[in-house]
């Protein structure tokens, strides 16, 4: 029986570039199990227990984000027109040593909420802050409460004291093989696959080769993936260099963290060999130009790491370096971004950026059997999107362009995860959304008086 039919719609596919005009989904569990002519759809599945008519609407697959950091959403905005050095100090340090079980539901409850209304339906999460015990636990448990698929990227650190990094924060091997194994055996369920669980060193610099070695193996072992910020600017990349000898990308090939299941966040600072590595080892890139540019860290060489084969999905980072959890402000600022800093409008298409925040996103995740495309057989993972609900998308004339250039969450009408309705005619289901936001709003001011340094 199927449970969900999506009828009269133009479906992008962003499975070989294919638009769907007229045309109809049905969702079975959590599965796409149809897809074709609306009208035989329509006869082939008279009683799905849910009809919704996408007339003059437009169905995208889910939007992955390969990279954030969900308890950064309570320090939104104070990060402002800072360079990195005072950002690190004012307002990651303070923020990361101060959290709690409750601090880090509510950032994560938050950010995924706002992930949800931007059209999102799987976030990476590197989890890296763990001053107190069950930090992950509490991000997982706003990953179930809200439906969401779902990746607890285990961070850790274990060094770089003479850059800054707070000793409470630091862990040894065994403390955080103990809670990785724990994090797997209570989350990581085959049967209902939607969490599961990575390794994310907060960076290299801030390691010891002793934590990097281990943390590997057991990656290894699990067949799981290692995901790690690589050169977002020259002085991380020095920070390497002086503590291990070498720097970011010589290490994990020194060390030999290098494969398919290793991806590598931001790589704004790196040069043709790196990317020459990247290559070599089909090692998987996650851009996050919003926060790039906030930062002022600089601009990724994303069009050559494409051209070379690389693959690159996209990233919204933590809150406090990124301001929001919108994929579709991302979309955009990732193709005005390249198409100004190479001063060629055709460096980069819309097609491009929306396959590098889909099926190049679930590539980044070694998932892309699973979920990026609408294609059947694949995970339910979409979002019905309403051109008619606002000015600035309308006329829509191309929906891909519609969606990267002229949209904004308002247009996020429906959201599927997994099978189910996440989001329904522009709110989330089962939370009393306004709510939630004044209780944050609460929690977050009474955070920033304890904490931020101004
Ligand atoms: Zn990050």
């Amino acid at each position: 029986m199927v449970d969900i039919l999506i009828k009269n719609a133009q479906i992008v596919t962003v499975d070989e570039g294919k638009i769907l005009k007229n045309s109809a989904l049905a969702i079975e569990g959590n599965k796409i199990v149809d897809i074709g002519d609306s009208e035989k759809l329509s006869s082939r599945y008279p009683k799905a227990k849910k009809i919704i008519d996408a007339t003059d609407k437009v169905v995208f697959p889910g939007l992955i984000n390969t990279h954030n950091h969900l308890f950064q959403t309570l320090f939104k905005g104070l990060g402002d027109d800072m360079v990195i050095a005072d950002w690190l100090n004012k307002v990651a340090m303070p923020l990361s040593c101060n959290l709690t079980e409750e601090l880090t539901y509510t950032g994560a409850m938050l950010g995924l909420m706002e992930s949800i209304h931007s059209g999102i339906t799987t976030t990476l999460d590197y989890m890296h802050a763990h001053p107190v015990a069950n930090l992950s636990d509490a991000v997982i448990k706003a990953m179930n409460e809200l439906n969401v698929r779902g990746i607890l990227a285990r961070g850790f650190l274990s060094g770089g004291e003479q850059f800054g990094v707070k000793k409470m924060l630091m862990e040894t091997p065994e403390q955080v093989e103990k809670d990785f194994r724990y994090l797997v055996e209570k989350y990581q369920k085959p049967s209902e696959d939607k969490i599961k669980i990575w390794f994310a060193p907060s960076s290299l610099w801030g390691n010891t080769k002793e934590m990097l070695l281990k943390t590997w193996e057991l990656a290894k072992e699990f067949d799981t993936g290692y995901t790690v910020h690589i050169s977002e600017t020259e002085t991380p990349r020095r920070f390497t260099k002086e503590i291990h000898g070498y720097v970011d990308t010589e290490l994990l090939e020194v060390l030999g963290i290098v494969g398919p299941q290793v991806l590598a966040v931001h790589c704004v600072a790196i040069n043709d060999k790196d990317i020459g590595m990247f290559k070599k080892y089909d090692m998987k890139v996650s851009h996050n130009p919003v926060c790039n540019m906030y930062l002022a860290s600089g601009v990724a060489p994303v069009p050559k790491m494409i051209e070379e084969g690389i693959t690159v999905g996209l990233g919204l980072d933590g809150a406090a370096s990124n301001n929001s959890q919108d994929m579709i402000e991302t979309m955009k600022t990732t193709a005005l971004l390249h198409k100004v800093s190479s001063l060629d409008p055709k460096i980069i298409s819309a097609q491009k950026v929306l396959e590098m925040a889909t099926i190049d996103a679930a590539k980044c995740l070694n998932m892309e059997d699973e979920i990026g495309s609408i294609k059947i057989g694949k995970k339910a993972d979409l979002f019905i999107f309403n051109p008619s609900l606002a000015a600035k998308s309308t006329p829509m004339h191309n929906p891909i362009s519609t969606l990267v250039y002229s949209s904004s969450e308002r247009n996020v009408e429906t959201v599927i995860i997994d099978g189910n309705i996440v989001l329904e005619n522009g709110l989330i289901n089962n939370v009393d959304e306004e709510k939630f936001y004044k209780i944050a709003q609460k929690i977050a001011t009474d955070l920033a008086k304890k904490v931020y340094v101004k």
